[in-house]
């Protein structure tokens, strides 16, 4: 199998984000949870931001979210891009309450808002990675 001449930048996970991969790449959304004082975070961390314990779990999250805020991209910020244009890039609040940036897939833009909920999916971009993404919720 070639490479594409313009290849999508995929992850690097680090010793923080390792774990997160992991679970993405069996279909699993997780989030780090602080077992000293019980506080969710993400992105991944090495330490807790509420309390600064570096006493810190993994937990399956729900996947359900809201929109915090979105934009459409029409314009691709480099090749890699174009073949997916016009697409979703979205801030989702989830219902354990971090934030998170990821695409919407498979949806009609005019359907798109602030406050719409949605669901996790996830995508397959190698061999080696699978995306967390989001899709919207009737
Ligand atoms: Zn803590």
């Amino acid at each position: 199998m070639s490479t594409p001449l313009f290849a999508r930048p995929l992850p690097q996970p680090t010793a923080e984000t390792a774990a997160y991969w992991a679970a993405a790449q069996q279909q699993r959304l997780v989030i780090q949870r602080c077992s000293s004082c019980g506080h969710c975070q993400f992105y991944p961390r090495a330490f807790c931001i509420g309390c600064l314990s570096d006493s810190i779990e993994w937990v399956n999250a729900s996947g359900h979210g809201r929109i915090y805020t979105y934009t459409v991209c029409r314009i691709a910020p480099s090749p890699a891009f174009e073949s997916r244009l016009p697409y979703v890039v979205a801030l989702i609040d989830l219902d354990e309450g971090v934030r998170l940036v990821a695409n919407i897939l498979d949806v009609d833009l005019e359907s798109v808002a602030i406050g719409a909920r949605v669901s996790v999916c996830f995508e397959s971009v190698s061999e080696s990675c699978t995306l967390p993404q989001f899709t919207l919720l009737d």
